[in-house]
């Protein structure tokens, strides 16, 4: 059952396990019955793309709860496809797991780790009479597979005696054969309603070179069984994974009945991560980028670790996401709105503020004295006075916001109009005297006087009171930059619903990127390092761009609206 629309709220269902999700209260059960002395956990990724938001909320229960519980976890690899992995992977999925301020120790792991023991462990099943080399073609595997309403039949193989088994698979080791010639199949029940359990392959020949243990391999163990295996080398205490694997359970179980290795490790199994208007599927994030419909797997809009972390989220923030959805077995769909309310908070305490105009126009201050200049101090955050104050430099020539000034205003419409007056935030009141326009009739300047008495903090007049604050750069000291505002990647919420028999790339959003060329900062926003957040005052939280971003061509990402704070712009303006 999927609810057609995004929830809003916070869904970590609690009611019943006194405040802890299933999973920690399963976890805390087992410590405190003794059955396990210790927590081990493992995040197991594929190294085929790069990971994505619903991976951080497996990361950051598996991280979790073994920080939590005393425990320990694993960062393994799961890298049993050299066909479809690569170095570049792994080392991203690595950088995206430290990025996520996970910690491993020496508990970096791959499935390729263990490909002697698991090579092993095939032996030890065929000597039991428990897995046979099967020589049907894949076509005829998958025919003889059977329906989830008919039953599979067993191979002619199957019957194959230990010693033929094994010198077959000794000899699929040695490369003696092409690829698809011959699998090596568990013996399990090809009568199984469980489709897993018919027969499932455990090893086919690849005759391609791994990223890791290079040719020294041509077979290759299948997902189940390498990791299964791999859970029970590593001691995992709670194999903790998303509920498409329950129906594997049985294998799972069936592959440690037959083994005896001394840990005994438990599947459990979560719902994934749905986030709305965007899509959480490796395959079709590649598929953006392979027809360069998004920059890469780091576009900004993109819902990979890397996207995320180039917008500027704040691991912090993604954290705090995770702990906010919680994990339940019930499938749902999180509204983008959860996510960015984590991202807002985080950033809210500890980004600086700062000005900056993305769309300028000209204000000149007629009586203000040509040629002065002067610095006014203002704080860096209105709570946290360590971030300290800067200096903003103040003159005759400003950039406020073109849609802060209108002609012909509605009611209600509290910053500059023809007459009217408005703060300039951290600075004075000025009054619009004079429209300019070019030839076309555009607005193209406005000429404003100040009141000297009104500086922000000093003097008897400075907190004259007037109903607008507005911000505003001088123009003299401005940098101009590059500002990218970002919207959601798709226009629908569930684009990977197939709707209608529409292709996923159909609902994308095409104003999902607004480039603006010719912003306007306040000078001290030039050098910030890359990758730093600061809020633009009432415009929203921003980044510098950890790629594009030069001293001398700042480039910003808007990370995300002050959507609160955007509502009531109107007559606080910050
Ligand atoms: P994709 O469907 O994007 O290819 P995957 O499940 O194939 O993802 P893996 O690399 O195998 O990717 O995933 C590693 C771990 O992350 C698995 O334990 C998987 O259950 C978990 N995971 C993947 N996607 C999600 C999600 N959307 N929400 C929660 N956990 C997820
Ligand atoms: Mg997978």
């Amino acid at each position: 059952m999927v609810p057609s629309r995004a929830h809003t709220a916070p869904m970590n269902d609690t009611t019943d396990t006194g405040g802890r999700d299933f999973i920690r209260q399963i976890i805390a059960d087992d410590l405190a019955s003794g059955r396990h002395a210790r927590v081990v956990t493992r995040f197991p990724p594929e190294p085929n793309g790069y990971l994505h938001v619903g991976h951080a909320k497996s990361i950051c229960l598996n991280f979790g709860v073994a920080a939590e519980f005393g425990g320990r976890c694993y960062l393994r690899l799961d890298d049993t496809n050299p066909v479809k992995e690569e170095q570049e992977y792994v080392d991203a999925i690595v950088e995206g797991v430290r990025w996520l301020g996970h910690d491993w120790d020496d508990r970096l792991t791959h499935a390729s780790d263990y490909f002697q023991q698991l090579h092993d462990c095939a032996v030890r099943l065929i000597r039991d009479g428990k897995a046979y080399v099967d020589s049907l073609s894949a076509d005829e595997i998958r025919e003889y597979r059977g329906t989830l309403t008919a039953p599979g039949r067993d191979s002619p193989w199957r019957k194959r005696s230990v010693d033929e088994n094994l010198e077959l698979f000794e000899r699929m080791r040695r490369g003696d054969f092409p690829d698809g010639a011959h699998v090596l199949r568990a013996k399990i029940d090809m009568a199984s309603p469980n489709i897993n359990l018919r027969d499932p392959t455990l090893y086919r020949i690849r005759k391609a070179a791994h990223q890791r243990t290079g040719t020294a391999w041509c077979i290759y163990p299948m997902y189940d069984f390498a990791h299964t295996v791999s859970d029970a080398i590593e001691g995992i205490t709670h194999s903790l994974c998303t509920l498409e694997f329950e129906d594997h359970r049985p294998l799972y179980e069936w592959i440690l009945d037959q083994l005896d290795f001394p840990a005994r490790p438990r599947q459990y199994e979560f719902s994934r991560l749905n986030l709305a208007y965007t899509i959480t599927s490796k395959r079709k994030l590649a598929e953006l980028i392979e027809r360069g419909l998004v920059g890469g797997w780091d576009d900004p809009r993109m819902p990979t670790l890397f996207g995320m972390r180039r917008r500027g989220y704040p691991p912090a923030a993604l954290r705090d996401f995770a702990s906010r959805v919680g994990v339940t077995r019930k499938e749902h769909l999180i509204g983008m709105d959860v996510l960015e309310s984590c991202v807002r908070d985080e950033l809210n305490r500890t980004a600086p503020r700062a000005m900056a105009v993305l769309d300028p126009l000209k204000v000149v201050l007629t009586n203000y004295p040509a040629g002065s200049t002067e610095t006014l101090p203002a704080a860096r955050h209105p709570d946290d006075a360590s971030l300290g104050s800067r200096d903003l430099p103040f003159g005759r020539e400003l950039w406020i916001e073109r849609d802060d000034f209108m002609e012909d205003p509605p009611k209600k419409y509290f910053r500059l109009r023809p007459a009217g007056e408005v703060r300039l935030r951290n600075a004075y009141i000025i009054r619009c005297e004079d429209v300019v326009r070019d030839s076309t009739g555009r607005v193209v300047e406005l000429r404003c006087s100040f009141d000297p008495e009104t500086r922000s903090g000093t003097g008897a007049q400075a907190d004259r009171k007037v109903k607008g604050t507005i911000h505003w750069v001088a123009a003299h000291a401005a940098c101009r930059a590059e500002v990218r505002l970002y919207d959601r990647l798709f226009s629908v919420e569930r684009p990977d619903a197939d709707a209608d028999g529409r292709d996923f790339k159909s609902f994308l959003n095409p104003a999902s990127l607004d480039t603006r060329r010719d912003c306007q900062l306040e000078p001290g926003l030039a050098a910030l390092p890359p990758g730093t957040a600061v809020q633009f005052e009432r415009l929203g939280y921003f980044v510098a761009d950890r790629v594009d971003t030069r001293p001398d061509r700042p480039v910003f990402n808007r990370i995300v609206t002050l959507r609160d704070t955007w509502a009531r712009a109107g007559n606080t303006g910050g």
